[in-house]
């Protein structure tokens, strides 16, 4: 039988898709998984996953490829509906020397505002008690 990932028991990613830790989900489907990003560069900023381990986005095939940029897409319009922002950062940063933190292949969705000096690899804000679990469900209800 193939072995996946060597890591995959222990990849936090992973543990949210098995809902073994809790995450803010925006959506989710058969192939993928949205959530928000629990240190987020902007609020809104939401991450996507596919549902399968793969360290690097070079790790999924073309067609795995397809299903999650279909969801990235999907969730970056109700983001933008949902956060009233005027433009967005889609984010993937593809290997350690790339900045990636979490080997388990992911993308960006970063809402941008006018004015909000974002600078997304220092600066980072945090929500009020609650609150991220609020937008969640907004941007879960304007997917489309
Ligand atoms: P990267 O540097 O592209 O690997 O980004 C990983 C992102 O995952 C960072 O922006 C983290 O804030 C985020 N992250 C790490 N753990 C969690 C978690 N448990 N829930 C939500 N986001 C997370
Ligand atoms: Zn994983």
């Amino acid at each position: 039988m193939k072995d996946e990932c060597k890591t995959k028991g222990e990849c936090i990613f992973c543990k949210i898709i098995k809902k073994e830790i809790p995450a803010n989900i925006v959506f989710e489907n058969e192939h993928a998984l949205s959530f928000l990003d629990i240190n987020p560069a902007n609020k809104g900023h939401a991450l996507i996953i596919p549902k399968k381990h793969a360290e690097t986005t070079l790790d999924l095939n073309e067609k795995e490829l397809k299903e999650l940029v279909v969801v990235v897409l999907k969730v970056a319009k109700a983001v933008k509906k949902t956060t009233g922002s005027q433009a967005f950062n889609i984010i993937q940063n593809d290997g350690k020397l790339a900045g990636q933190l979490v080997m388990h292949a992911h993308f960006h969705i970063v809402p941008r505002f006018e004015n909000d000096g974002l600078d997304y690899r220092t600066k980072r804000t945090q929500y009020a008690h609650g609150e991220a679990s609020e937008l969640a469900k907004q941007i879960n209800k304007a997917i489309e």
